[in-house]
């Protein structure tokens, strides 16, 4: 008898976390290291946001809330989507869990079943398309190259629906690409989802706040109100507040699928962490400029990578809009062999061996579902990201 259900066959382990925790052994090892694999940002949570979950362990706020979360932290969320875009969620329509991906986790499995396809664009986070095969849901991927800026059309969303179609995931700006829709894109798009009203949006915002050049990235609810009854806007603490270690993600939907994520987190971890919910509401109503230098931070090693990166024979890298990644292409290494002897026939080959002979982490392409590529999170220090550069040039400049 096999110990697994046939369940897990339907998925892999998470990648980037996969290639995060080898790094992580590596370097306790006493092999020298830098890790670019793990999104997550460097920066330490803001100190207003520890104090505040002091104060709450010191108030005796340690015991079960809601659910879906403390009353004050469910109207701290309504305030900043209003704040930031203008929508009029009400508490009981939003929902907060342990993390982002349980957000997702919760809105497809309490949604997608047996021959309900979800329509997801690529490259994408490693966990959106095993989610849905989960939830024994068919992803439908839609590729969007570096020459169409990592984003997809509105031809080529209308011709990826069908009426099986249950969900769009997407993610403004994107991990792994940092690419994001402009506002009169996303209401290209949305003009597409209009006119196929068994479609839903999933729409992961968990980087917008970090957008560069002056942007401000809009969500789909904004452009588009009418598609509010079947949207579920997501956001979350980790990486704009740097608090991935807290787990905090939330969402506002409409109440129908707030309630059946609430049915579903019931019966799982119930309420997300006491302590780390009143540091979000310090977060998210507290003084916001951490975030605007957090957000400066990254644009400005965003341009030091860009331009290190363009310099290696062989990578090509897009200039992101936002987030804290660049997807460089690598075809231009594919079928040589490296300086160790490793023969580079995939982007997994290249990362391997820049591991081993560099010691540079980075996760590989088809990781994203787009191979020919690697992902670097520049979510380090200046000094770390100048060597690892120095490092992949050297790395490249040796392939024969
Ligand atoms: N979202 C981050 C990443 O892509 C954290 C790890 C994960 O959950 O995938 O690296």
């Amino acid at each position: 008898m096999t110990l697994t259900a046939a369940r897990l066959d339907r998925i892999s382990p998470s990648q980037t976390i996969a290639i995060t925790s080898k790094a992580r052994a590596l370097k306790a090892a006493g092999r020298d290291v830098i890790s670019l694999s793990a999104g997550e940002p460097d920066f330490d949570t803001p100190q207003n946001v520890k104090d505040a979950a002091i104060a709450a362990i010191a108030r005796g706020e340690t015991k079960y809330t809601d659910v879906a979360g403390t009353p004050a932290l469910r109207k701290a969320i309504a305030a900043r989507f209003a704040a930031d875009h203008g929508l009029d969620y009400k508490p009981e329509e939003i929902i907060v869990a342990t993390g982002g991906k349980q957000i997702i986790f919760n809105a497809l499995l309490a949604t997608v079943g047996p021959g309900d396809e979800v329509i997801i664009p690529a490259p994408a986070w490693v966990s959106y398309p095993d989610i849905v095969q989960l939830a024994e849901g068919t992803p439908v991927i839609v590729p969007a190259g570096q020459n169409q800026g990592f984003r997809i059309t509105p031809q080529q969303l209308e011709a990826a629906i069908t009426p099986k179609t249950k969900w769009l995931i997407l993610n403004n700006p994107s991990n792994p690409t940092g690419a994001a829709y402009a506002p009169e894109e996303l209401k290209a798009l949305s003009e597409v989802l209009l006119r196929h009203p068994n479609v839903w949006v999933l729409m992961d915002d968990i980087y917008a706040k970090l957008a560069f050049d002056g942007r401000r990235i809009a969500t789909m609810v904004e452009v588009e109100p009418a598609l509010r009854d079947r949207t579920l806007t997501m956001n979350g603490c980790s990486k704009a507040y740097a608090m991935t270690g807290w787990r905090i993600g939330y969402a506002g939907g409409p109440l129908p699928l707030i309630k059946a994520m609430d049915k579903l987190q019931s019966q799982s971890t119930s309420n997300a962490c006491s302590v780390a919910q009143a540091a979000a509401v310090e977060a998210l109503s507290g003084p916001q400029d951490s975030v605007a230098a957090m957000a400066a931070a990254y644009q400005r090693r965003r341009d030091l990578v860009v331009r290190m990166l363009n310099e290696c024979p062989g990578l090509r890298c897009a200039t992101p809009d936002g987030a804290f990644y660049v997807f460089p292409g690598l075809h231009g290494c594919l079928g040589k062999t490296s300086a160790g002897g490793a023969r580079i026939g995939t982007d997994e080959d290249f990362v391997i061996a820049l591991l081993e002979e560099q010691g540079v982490a980075a996760v590989h392409g088809s990781a994203f579902l787009f191979p020919g590529h690697f992902r670097i999170s520049y979510a380090t220090d200046d000094a770390s990201l100048v060597e690892a550069c120095t490092r992949i040039r050297r790395f490249c400049e040796g392939l024969r």
